[in-house]
């Protein structure tokens, strides 16, 4: 039997391979399969060493070298621990008791310096009576794998647009968080943040500028919130932050308007100035949910009625919030399937001309009525369906519908105009113009027959570029209106800029025209402003004689409303038409008060 521990260092040369060396040092049957085995299990091209019992090296191949940045000749005879240094202590103890392959992970040192993980697979080698004689260890370069581990994971805890933590790493936080928190008594906070039209600034500004928007938001939000807590992107334009542990409800107040003043700059992105802001919704732990789910849902709840109240604020969860998001949920579920069911139609409201007593056309309003909820009203699921992006499918449902009715109605009733809401996002969208266009050719609506209405803060949005859509749907013949006058951030110096025909003043101030003063004024003011622009002026809403007298005094052009007719079926506004395009009826609207 040959002890290679007794051979002087370096009597073997690296090119001996480790077979070889073996059999010299080994005849038994039974360690040879052993070594056999530990050779057949080493990695291609892994680093292998032989040492002695003393621990020297005194074999090593040209991939172990090379590795560690060595000649093979440089390293024999010198201690396996230049290259293992952290591997030391646990090996002497090892190379004593162990008998079989021992593998860890650890890192090794370079010659210059450098640190890198391996994995090394070690195996004692004893003679026959069990006594230690050397040790040999393949060396497997972990670099690669480590890097391409630690890539998996950031994709699959990290977001990839904004590095922030993704909604898998949020859970994981969120449920240790919880169960710390339930044991120490503590309360956590959870704000729920979605960014205001972004997804109009995504789809008007392309998916780059939008991206870069995120990132900056998240840099501006991380930069405002301390290490504890923590901050996540859970898709979209939705970010989650948990504040651990909450100093006090008025506290999470402050964090959340201090969130909000984050927006408050404006954000220059590929030169360009573009303004966001945020709502947030805020749920705390225990009392608005015991466990992750519950929480999440309670933050997404109070984050619906942030929005609905205006946006770019921030709501803490209360309970009645649970029932109308469940409603919410259920709604926005329901609503395909009610699409695909036919369920929703579109209604007409007669409008009429205050100067000629003639019926001018129809407002066209959406009606949802379905098996499930019954009747559900546009001021219900017009917001859900924006908020979700349906209103896409809805709003060209009723742009079509309306231009077929509109084409039927002129055949007998020319120049009737029917009026269609677009909601904001519509409009945003980037096709919108083209959408318009190939609507009006495939329906074969006379484009002057249609009225587009957008709301003031529609309008005013982005007021700089909707001229130019405003000027080139003009071009396209059709007209334009703004609804809900009154209720928005008119600014009237803007107004005079845009292509528009007409304003509608909002039925909030029909309402007390005759009681409230001060409504009274505005809606004067309203119709002798547009005047001088030009402008038709609409009142909504007139429900009685001395509404109607105070607009026909004011010289109001024309008026909608309950005193003429609610709205109605298609069927039924066709037999409506009929009844006021005879020339004998032409001289009584105003008697189809019931
Ligand atoms: P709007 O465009 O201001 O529509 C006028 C609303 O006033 C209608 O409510 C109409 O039914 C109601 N109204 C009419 N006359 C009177 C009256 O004399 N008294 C009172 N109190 N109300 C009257 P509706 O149909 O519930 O629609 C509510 C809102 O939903 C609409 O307000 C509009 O903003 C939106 N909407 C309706 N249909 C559509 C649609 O197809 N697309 C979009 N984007 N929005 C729609
Ligand atoms: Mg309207
Ligand atoms: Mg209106």
């Amino acid at each position: 039997m040959h002890d290679a521990a007794n051979d002087p260092p370096g009597c073997l040369q690296s090119g001996s391979g480790p077979l070889q060396l073996f059999n010299q040092l080994q005849q038994d049957d039974e360690r040879l399969a052993m070594l056999k085995e530990a050779i057949d299990f080493l990695p291609i091209g892994a680093g292998i060493t032989i040492s002695d019992r003393e621990g020297k090296i005194i074999y090593v191949n040209q991939a172990e070298a090379e590795m560690h940045g060595y000649a093979s000749e440089e390293l024999l005879g010198r201690p396996a621990r230049v290259l293992a240094p952290e591997s030391k202590a646990g090996g002497r103890r090892i190379n004593r008791q162990t008998a079989g392959l021992w593998k860890r992970e650890c890192l090794n040192l370079r010659k210059d310096g450098m640190i890198f993980p391996v994995q090394l697979t070690s195996l004692p080698i004893r003679n026959p009576g069990g006594d230690y004689l050397g040790m040999l260890t393949a060396c497997e370069d972990m670099t690669q794998r480590k890097l391409c581990e630690q890539q998996l994971k950031t994709l699959a805890y990290y977001d990839s647009v904004t590095k922030l933590p993704n909604r898998a790493l949020l859970m994981d936080r969120l449920h240790q968080a919880l169960a710390l928190a339930q044991r120490e008594r503590r309360e956590l906070a959870l704000l729920f943040l979605d960014l205001d039209n972004f997804k109009d600034l995504n789809s008007s500004k392309g998916h780059e500028v939008g991206d870069k928007f995120l990132q900056e938001v998240a840099a501006r939000l991380a930069g405002c919130l301390c290490e504890s807590n923590t901050l996540a992107r859970l898709g979209g334009d939705e970010f989650v932050i948990l504040i651990n542990p909450v100093p006090g409800d008025e506290e999470v107040a402050v964090t959340a308007a201090r969130l909000q003043a984050l927006f408050a700059e404006p954000f220059l992105i590929e030169g360009e100035v573009l303004y966001g802001s945020t709502s947030i919704g805020i749920a705390l732990f225990p009392e608005d949910g015991r466990d992750v789910e519950s929480l999440l849902r309670s933050a997404d709840a109070a984050l619906y009625q942030a929005k609905r109240e205006g946006k770019a604020g921030y709501q803490f969860f209360s309970q009645e919030m649970n029932q109308v998001n469940m409603r919410r949920v259920a709604l926005e579920n329901g609503m395909r399937q009610g699409l695909a069911r036919g369920e929703f139609y579109l209604y007409f409201q007669p409008q009429w001309d205050l100067k000629t007593l003639r019926l001018t056309g129809a407002e066209a309003l959406l009606r949802w009525h379905s098996a499930e909820f019954g009747l559900v009203g546009p001021d219900e699921f017009i917001p859900i369906a924006e908020s979700c992006g349906f209103i896409f499918d809805l709003g060209d449902l009723v742009l079509r519908e309306a231009c077929l009715h509109a084409v039927q109605w002129d055949s007998f009733f020319p120049g009737l105009k029917v009026a269609v809401n677009i909601s904001g996002r519509q409009f945003r969208q980037p096709d919108f113009l083209e959408t318009m266009a190939c609507v009006i050719k495939e329906t074969g609506v006379r484009p002057s027959s249609l009225e587009l209405e957008f709301t003031e803060s529609v309008i005013m949005e982005r007021a700089e570029k909707n001229i130019h859509a405003l000027q080139a749907l003009k071009r396209m013949g059709v007209k334009l209106s703004i609804d809900d006058f009154g209720t928005g951030y008119s600014s009237l110096n803007y107004l005079k800029h845009f292509p528009i025909d007409a304003i509608k003043i909002d039925r909030s101030f029909i309402a007390e025209l005759v009681t409230d003063s001060d409504d009274a004024a505005i809606a004067e003011a309203i119709i002798s402003m547009a005047h001088s622009l030009k402008l038709k002026v609409i009142a909504e809403g007139v429900e009685n004689d001395a509404q109607l007298d105070f607009l026909v005094d004011r010289c109001c052009d024309e008026a909608q409303g309950f005193y003429f007719a609610p709205p109605m079926a298609g069927e039924d506004f066709t037999g409506y038409v009929k009844r006021f395009s005879e020339p004998e009826d032409q001289s009584k609207p105003l008697s189809v008060a019931g």
